[in-house]
This record gives C-alpha cells, structure tokens and sequence, in this order.
C-alpha cells in the first residue's frame, strides 16, 4: 500500500540550538542536550537530515512525509533540504500570526522557500483560531492554495518539561470550536485537526461536521484517548462524520535513532481492519487525501 505520512517533524540543528539556548547555561553545547534527550544529533547540513528521512522512507516502504519546521523561523532551515528531495519530502512552516512581518513571512515561506502548509499553535502562541488578526493568515494559504493546521487541545511539548523551562501553553486558545467562523469564511482553505483533536474530540467532530473543509490528521500515539474511549472508538466515529475521504494518516515520527513510528502505522492499519475498513477507503487514508489536499503527483 503506498504511505504518505502527513505528521513528522524536522527537529533541525537549529531547533535543538534554539533549546540549548533557552536553557540558559544547562548544557554546554548542542551535543549536550542530545545526549540528555537521547537523540542522535542532527547534522548540521539539513540536506543530510533530509537524505536521513528519506533513508527512512525507503527501509519502510514510504512514498512521501510531511515534515514541519516545528520552530518560528526553521522554514529557512528545512528548505535545503526540501529542495534536495522534491519527491519526497513536504514542508510546513509554523508561524505567529501576531508577529509583526506575518504576512511577509507568511508569503515568503509559500513562494520562495516553497512550504506546502502552514502552521498554527493557538495555545502556544496566545490568539482564537477565528480573531480577525488571523485572517492574514488564512489569506496567504487561500492564494497558494495551501492546507492550514491548527493544533487544538492538549499540547505538551515535551522538551520544555525536560528543560524545565516555563510552559508558554494556554489552553483557553485550545477550542476546536474557536475555527468555526473561520471554516465558514475560508470556505475554500482546508483546515487540518491533528491527533483527532487531541483531548478535544467532541468538539473537534462537530466543526468538521458543519465544515467540510475541516480534515482530522490521525498522528501520534493518541495518549488523550482514556478509558472507556478507545482508539478504534475514536476511528469508527470519526469515519462516520467526516468519512475515509477527511482522515489523514500520520505518525508524529520527529528524531533519529527512533526514526520512523512504524508501531503507531501497524496500529492503524490493525484499527481500520479490525473495523472493517475498504481497501479503497485505506488508500485513502494513508495516502490519497493529502496527496489530493496538495495537489501531488
Ligand atoms: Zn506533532
């Protein structure tokens, strides 16, 4: 079956350099705090970080990842390596629809860095999915006709913890039902939930029933989902209201030597058959809705 998986990070040098620095004085260097997150150190050329993934790909079979810039700013970094492997890796951009240059940025990213999708962390960056502020934002993914995810729900970003460095995350921006007003004014912007809204599942369900442009991506190990609920329950009722064509697979997969999150894939595939799931509406899933919602080849 081809897999394109539509959740993976690209924790760059860069991105680790950015910790290190907040950390103020923690580590003495960037191989420091690798060695204290267990990770393999990203090598410096993005480029080779790139050919790593897609050293992943082909070892489990993938077609294509998308990969996020998961810092402001990092689309400089994960370009290179886009450029390098235009088959195969996809990029988003995270952004702050408040900083100042915004819309600069935004359009920058789209047109000459090249990302595919764009970013939003309400929570983490302090503003409603629907305030007027974020339109700009809206506006530039409308033009490039690119796919917008907003992260809703819980958000542990697991490195602040580990650094002990304040949590910026403020849950009140955290309402799937913030994108409404949104959804109905960017009818023609598709707007993508990840991990089925991450703790906030009902409400997740019912913007994507009113809104048809409102996908759900079905990454990570989905740790939000507790007794009695479970992750076939989260499927089947997801599959009734946005159905096979909504869904987007992906793993969350974000660094090396852990790689590819190949258990959370057989997971998946273990759910979808287990509730019967069509193999044309599996291809779907885990490849033919992204590569529709960016228009690839
Ligand atoms: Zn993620």
């Amino acid at each position: 079956m081809k897999i394109i998986d539509a959740h993976t990070h690209f924790f760059s040098y860069t991105w680790l350099e950015h910790f290190c620095q907040l950390a103020a004085g923690q580590f003495s260097n960037v191989e420091a705090l690798a060695e204290k997150l267990g990770w393999e150190m990203p090598s410096k050329d993005p480029v080779e970080l790139g050919e790593r993934w897609v050293q992943e790909q082909d070892k489990f079979e993938l077609k294509r990842q998308v990969l996020f810039a998961s810092k402001l700013n990092d689309a400089e970094e994960l370009a290179p390596a886009l450029n390098a492997f235009p088959d195969r890796l996809i990029g988003y951009f995270m952004i702050d629809p408040k900083q100042e240059d915004a819309r600069n940025q935004a359009h920058y990213s789209f047109n000459i860095l090249g990302m595919r999708g764009v970013m939003l962390f309400p929570a983490m960056h302090h503003f409603h999915a629907s305030e007027e502020k974020v339109h700009l934002i809206y506006e530039e993914a409308l033009y490039a006709e690119a796919p917008v995810f907003v992260h809703f729900g819980q958000l542990s970003i697991p490195i602040f913890q580990k650094l002990g460095l304040p949590d910026p995350v403020d849950l009140k921006y955290s309402n799937p039902l913030d994108l409404r007003e949104a959804a109905a004014e960017f009818s023609d912007v598709n707007f993508i939930i990840p991990h089925f809204g991450c703790g906030r599942f009902e409400e997740a369900l019912n913007v994507a029933a009113e809104f048809k442009n409102v996908y759900f991506d079905t990454s990570s190990s989905n740790s939000w989902i507790q007794l009695p609920l479970t992750l076939k329950d989260v499927f089947k009722k997801s599959l009734q209201v946005l159905g096979p064509e909504r869904l987007l697979f992906g793993t969350d997969s974000s660094f090396f030597p852990r790689g590819w999150r190949k258990d959370i894939f057989d997971k998946q595939v273990q759910v979808l058959d287990s509730l019967g799931v069509r193999k044309r509406d599996k291809k779907l899933i885990f490849a033919g809705n992204i590569a529709r919602l960016l228009g690839l080849k």
